[in-house]
């Protein structure tokens, strides 16, 4: 069954993305990141699975990083 975009409806395609959360004091930027992207709007979702392990990978970042923290979801999953 196809997913559709809860935006416009449009097509999910599978694809990877860069995600990036402002975390206040720092930034995190994971790139390579899974998503099912919108064929239409260009809207990015991520599956439960995926949400999950990028809090892990924020979670894990959190504590060691000053300002800005780039990283692989490949490698650091
Ligand atoms: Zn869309």
């Amino acid at each position: 069954m196809d997913e559709l975009c809860f935006m416009c409806k449009g097509q999910l395609e599978d694809g990877f993305t860069t995600f990036m959360t402002d975390l206040g004091t720092c930034i995190v930027i994971i790139k390579n990141v899974p998503a099912k992207i919108c064929s239409q709007c260009g809207e990015v979702s991520y599956s439960d699975e995926v949400a999950k392990k990028i809090q892990k990978i924020i979670n894990g970042l959190r504590d060691s990083i000053t300002e800005v923290a780039i990283t692989d979801y490949k490698t650091a999953a």
